[in-house]
């Protein structure tokens, strides 16, 4: 018998090809007559046609989220909102659009909607990271999660093929430590496993024909399950390794959770038996973490730290970091074990 608790989500999800026709309607459901639309400046043309759909329910544009949150773009982009008497906020692209979206919510109390365009599946949790100078914090408040979120396949193929590895890698990476998460319920076990045979299907065909769109559809409808996964339960060491890697020598967030996942999942899997009986369902073979560094490899993902720029000499203070804190994980977090597969990542070792 199992005992567990299953947290459900509030936001609600529409999903398909064309759906951000949808959005007039949706802000319309959520009462909203002013909707300011959040973008990257890169997506900033996204921005103004979805501002065009909104028609008169718009309150403009703000395009200059930028990764990792920067709380000084969002005192600008909060006392936009209050200068034009914005009543929700709009997020056109990927987690770090959305990030800024949830980042005004904290402030504001706005009501979120957003049309992701990524795999990253931030629109799906209560989890806001936010930097402020170099640190960077990161709070779960249930306040910041979406009310709508609207998938439209079409926004994802121009997502270019090098980024969509590394963003549905980034997906994976939430659906895997679900799968052996301290919390895991059997719904989310059940996303995980789902969101991995659907990116795992899809992911190569996406490199070969980025604008396939039953491919790109299995990719979202992955990511979405996957960032659900990431919003309903408690992650572990890898999700700690990135954040450390990204936070002390600012590496890039998807690639570096392409690179360091599979020797995650090689050091948990002695302690995670059900886990890897499920992953290698998925990418089969005898040892899941060789089988999801090669499938890597083939999509021509990043396999080593160095190349996204960390020096080697960071390998010991990274470790450190690391294991400091503790928090959860199948596996006890030994910090001479931790060096070890950081060197091996550093290096693009297989794990
Ligand atoms: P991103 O949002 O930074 O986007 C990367 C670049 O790709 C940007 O320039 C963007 O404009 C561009 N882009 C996005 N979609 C595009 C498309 N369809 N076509 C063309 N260009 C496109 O990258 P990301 O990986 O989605 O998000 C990373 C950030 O999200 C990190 O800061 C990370 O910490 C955060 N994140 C947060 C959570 C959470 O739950 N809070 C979850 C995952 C990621």
């Amino acid at each position: 018998m199992k005992t567990f608790v299953h947290r459900g989500q509030i936001t609600k999800v529409v999903f398909g090809s064309g759906t951000r026709r949808r959005i007039p309607d949706e802000a319309d459901a959520l009462g909203c007559r002013r909707v300011l639309v959040l973008s990257t400046p890169d997506q900033a043309d996204q921005a103004a046609r979805t501002a065009d759909l909104l028609g008169a329910a718009a309150a403009g544009t703000f395009t200059a989220a930028a990764p990792h949150t920067p709380v000084e773009v969002t005192e600008k982009a909060v006392s936009h909102a209050r200068n034009v008497r914005a009543d929700a906020v709009l997020a056109v692209g990927g987690g770090s659009t959305i990030g800024l979206g949830k980042a005004i919510a904290a402030r504001t109390g706005l009501p979120q909607l957003a049309l992701p365009t990524t795999y990253a599946g931030s629109e799906m949790t209560p989890i806001l990271g936010e930097t402020a100078g170099r640190s960077k914090t990161t709070r779960r408040l249930p306040e910041v999660l979406l009310r709508t979120v609207v998938y439209d396949v079409d926004l994802t193929r121009t997502l270019p093929p090098a980024i969509s590895v590394v963003s549905g890698l980034n997906a994976m990476a939430h659906a895997v430590e679900a799968l052996y998460a301290e919390d895991r319920d059997p719904v989310a076990v059940l996303m995980a496993g789902e969101a991995l045979d659907a990116l795992v299907g899809s992911l190569p065909v996406v490199v070969r024909r980025p604008d396939d769109t039953d491919a790109r559809a299995d990719a979202l409808y992955g990511a979405w399950l996957a960032g659900t996964c990431l919003g309903t339960v408690g992650m572990a060491l890898h999700h700690k390794v990135c954040h450390v890697l990204g936070g002390a020598f600012g590496l890039p967030h998807a690639q570096t959770h392409a690179v360091v996942l599979p020797h995650v999942i090689a050091y948990n899997a002695p302690a995670a038996g059900a886990a890897m009986t499920r992953l290698s369902q998925t990418l089969p073979g005898d040892d899941p973490a060789k089988a999801l560094f090669r499938f890597a490899g083939r999509l021509g993902a990043p396999t080593a730290l160095r190349d996204l720029g960390m020096p080697e000499s960071g390998i010991e203070q990274a470790a450190e970091l690391v294991v400091r804190n503790g928090y959860w994980n199948p596996r006890p977090v030994d910090r001479t074990a931790v060096r070890a597969f950081l060197a091996r990542a550093w290096a693009g070792e297989t794990p």
